[in-house]
């Protein structure tokens, strides 16, 4: 068999374990495959690596296969898709694995190994005490198959090794990491299968990759000590290599592996919290790669036309969760307004800021507000703390910076002045303030910061926020809507305001 004898195309794989969340470093290997099959016109290809059964679980193939559609992946083969080279999961493809460690067995590539979990520790320790690497002695490798099967017939339990060369080098061109070699020394004869029937991971992925005619291999470093193993195995198939890349570990800004500690690392949580997938998309290209003109900000078609595998850098990737948000927040305001509110009103659900049933003119005035509000977010479960500026008023709670603004002599003039001014009104909006404003500065002489930093506090309970321009026409119209939480008018917290600093409006009894 020659490598990719069914077809020229470019053949790559993703081949995640469903043993827990997709998290940003595989979903990084996995963007990668992608955009080089989707630009190259070749086939991507998902297969699922269940065959460690103890952490193997259907409903973390479910996830994953869920957490790579939302982030717009699809995939040309896989378990849900079917193919030609299937199945796609491991765990069905056992008896494949055994007819190929079959082969093995006759040709004398490998052999039984009888050797129980203590003898192997044992000699491990001995190993390690001398000053010795600890690699598995051969001491299975001349018992005769015959031998072998009649001791398995009679009961015993054997694991397959495969026998490779004791001295030598293993070498071979990763695309990422240059020239790579592996001394056999320091390798032993590897188990292919265990004594339990299961097939190791080393060997159930050379099988499958060759028999799905993968050419490229591209997936975590993590692997890179695999590879001479899964080398060898190659070789003794008489297979040709596929190309290698292994790309460099995520890590956080403190260089240790991306963990918990750093914040979010599953696509879940990046979903939840309210990132965007192109925006994923965007960031995970960028661990480890870089378009050659700088641009930043890129939706998935460009990724696949600009991205190139060989200026995939060596040096770790490091996690910077700013860079991610700046570039959501980019993506956000490339989105239309009805997908903004879209996106927004589970998170306003959620927080009990608006109901199920929505009618049109809450729909209309919700949108308004997104729009509005979403600036400067930088996830959309940011967005409820947002609107709390529309839907909560609480002069009683003003933080240190408000009460400062408030509690001035100049301040407390601007205020008594527009109590005084929208006592006798009834209705309000943005003209009128704007007038009222005027006269204030023009009677008191009191501007800029001065005059309207108090009038901020007073009409937001909040020393900053949106302008006032846009708030007062957002809380007016807001205020004749219908939401779980009524929003307060204009004149209603001017007049809740001053009473809790006990200003009367003058002419009204004390
Ligand atoms: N199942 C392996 C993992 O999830 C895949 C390794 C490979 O791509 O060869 O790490």
């Amino acid at each position: 068999m020659t490598r990719n004898d069914k077809t020229d195309k470019i053949r790559v794989r993703f081949a995640p374990s469903p043993t827990g969340f997709i998290h940003v470093g595989n979903a990084r290997t996995a963007l990668f495959n992608w955009l080089l099959a989707r630009q190259k016109g070749g086939v991507f290809v998902l297969r699922i690596e269940d065959t460690d059964l103890e952490r193997s679980k259907p409903e973390y193939e479910r996830n994953l296969i869920e957490d790579l559609r939302w982030l717009g992946l699809d995939w040309d083969e896989g378990p849900d898709v079917g193919g030609e080279f299937g199945p796609y999961r491991q765990s069905e493809r056992l008896a494949i694995y055994h007819q190929h460690a079959q082969k093995l067995l006759e040709a004398g590539q490998a052999y039984y190994c009888f050797c129980s979990q203590e003898e192997l520790e044992r000699e491990r320790e001995e190993a390690l005490a001398k000053g010795r690497s600890p690699v598995y002695s051969g001491r299975c490798r001349n018992i005769p198959l015959e031998e072998a099967r009649r001791r398995l017939n009679s009961g015993q339990q054997a694991a397959i090794r495969l026998k490779i060369p004791e001295e030598g080098l293993v070498r071979f061109s990763d695309l990422v990491r240059g020239e790579v070699e592996f001394d056999l020394k320091l390798i032993g004869d590897p188990i292919i299968v265990r004594s339990t029937g299961m097939p190791a991971y080393n060997f159930s992925v050379v099988i499958d990759d060759a028999l799905m005619h993968i050419t490229h291999v591209i997936r975590g470093e993590d692997h890179i000590s695999n590879t001479p193993r899964q080398i060898l195995l190659y070789q003794a198939f008489d297979w040709p290599l596929p190309v290698f890349a292994h790309l460099s570990m995520v890590m956080g800004q403190d260089n240790t592996r991306l963990s918990k500690r750093h914040g979010a690392t599953s696509i879940d949580q990046f979903r939840r919290e309210g990132v965007l997938p192109q925006a994923l998309c965007n960031y995970l290209a960028f661990l480890g790669w870089s378009p050659p003109e700088g641009k930043e900000v890129l939706t998935l078609e460009e990724l696949v036309s600009l991205f190139d595998l060989s200026r995939v850098n060596r040096a770790a990737a490091i996690f910077d969760y700013d860079k991610l948000y700046w570039l959501n927040r980019q993506h956000i305001k490339l989105l239309p307004r009805s997908k903004k509110l879209e996106l927004a009103l589970p998170y306003l659900r959620e927080a009990g800021l608006v109901g199920d049933n929505i009618g049109p003119a809450e729909e209309q005035w919700l949108s308004q507000a997104v729009e509005l509000l979403l600036e400067g977010v930088d996830k959309f479960s940011e967005l409820p703390q947002k609107f709390s500026l529309i839907f909560d008023f609480n002069p009683e709670a003003l933080d240190e910076e408000a009460k400062v603004i408030i509690n001035t002599e100049s301040a407390r003039k601007v205020l008594k002045a527009l109590v005084e001014k929208t006592s006798a009104l009834s209705d309000f909006n943005y003209e009128v303030f704007a007038r009222l404003t005027g006269e204030i500065k023009k009677e008191t002489g009191i501007k800029g910061r001065d005059l309207y930093h108090p009038l901020r506090v007073m009409l937001t309970a909040r020393a900053s926020g949106l302008e006032l321009d846009k708030f007062i026409p957002l809380i007016e119209e807001g205020a004749r809507l219908k939401f779980p939480r009524p929003i307060k008018s204009s004149l209603e917290r001017i007049r809740e305001f001053a009473s809790l600093l006990g200003i009367e409006p003058a002419g009204k009894p004390a």
